[in-house]
């Protein structure tokens, strides 16, 4: 449902939930965050509102990253708990993954990797993408590769964002049939379902457009198509008050 994403200088977990309160209006039934740290993947996500991931936080406190992902969820695939909360991980825990829409191929392609015994902890239509990038990425190809051949194979509406624990300054997010708006900070940079996840922070932003993928680190930002090619994404300045 809400999608944030942020990499720069700043505690990523303060502008993940920031950014998180700030789609609160869409409306949602859990949240989650995860960051990378260290050479590691923390996470933590909680069903209910908000303020139920933030008292888990408090309890359970993620490292000092300045690279993290969030979202809220609008089940539609698992009820709306804990595990079904997003971020999903692979089995390795070393990518971390949040989705907006519905991979309609799913089950199809869970059941392909089940069959080599990967463990599902999940619902969700979204844990599968968690583990086909994680082992896009331990088949030794970069975050943004990894995206490219797993989006080529889902079918569906979604805007994924991902992290992987081995490259901690990337985050890479895709979308098809669902909306993701980059904010163009200086020294960082971010991602969001809309501009209300970083209208704080910046109102350069950039509008993408259908099957392209966006690498961003703290200082660039690159969209390509789902084989990687360059292209040109829509710059728009952000003049409405929220
Ligand atoms: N289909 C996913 C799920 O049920 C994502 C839902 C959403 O867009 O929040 O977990």
């Amino acid at each position: 449902c809400g999608i944030v994403g942020y990499v720069g200088p700043q505690r990523a977990q303060d502008v993940v939930i920031e950014g998180l309160r700030r789609l609160e209006y869409r409306g949602y039934d859990s949240a989650g965050i995860a960051v990378v740290h260290d050479g590691r993947l923390a996470m933590a996500k909680r069903a209910g509102k908000l303020a139920n991931l933030e008292k888990a936080l408090v309890e359970h406190e993620l490292p000092p990253a300045t690279i993290g992902i969030g979202h809220t969820r609008w089940a539609t695939h698992g009820p709306p708990n804990d595990a079904n909360a997003h971020p999903h991980a692979g089995g390795a825990r070393r990518v971390a993954l949040v989705h907006n829409g519905i991979i309609e191929n799913f089950a199809e392609l869970r059941a392909r990797i089940e069959a080599d015994d990967h463990v599902f902890l999940s619902d969700t239509d979204t844990e599968i993408a968690a583990h086909l990038v994680e082992l896009q990425v331990a088949s030794g190809v970069d975050l943004a590769t990894a995206m490219q051949r797993v989006c080529q194979q889902l079918d569906g509406a979604f805007t994924l964002v991902a992290i992987d624990a081995e490259d901690p300054d990337t985050v890479v997010a895709a979308r098809r049939n669902s909306p993701l708006v980059v904010g163009l900070g200086d020294g960082e940079n971010f991602l969001g379902s809309d501009v209300a996840a970083f209208i704080e922070h910046t109102r350069e932003a950039l509008e993408l457009g259908q099957d392209q993928i966006v690498v961003m680190t703290r200082d660039d930002v690159l969209v390509t198509d789902f084989h990687g090619n360059p292209v040109e994404a829509e710059r728009f300045h952000v003049s409405w008050d929220l």
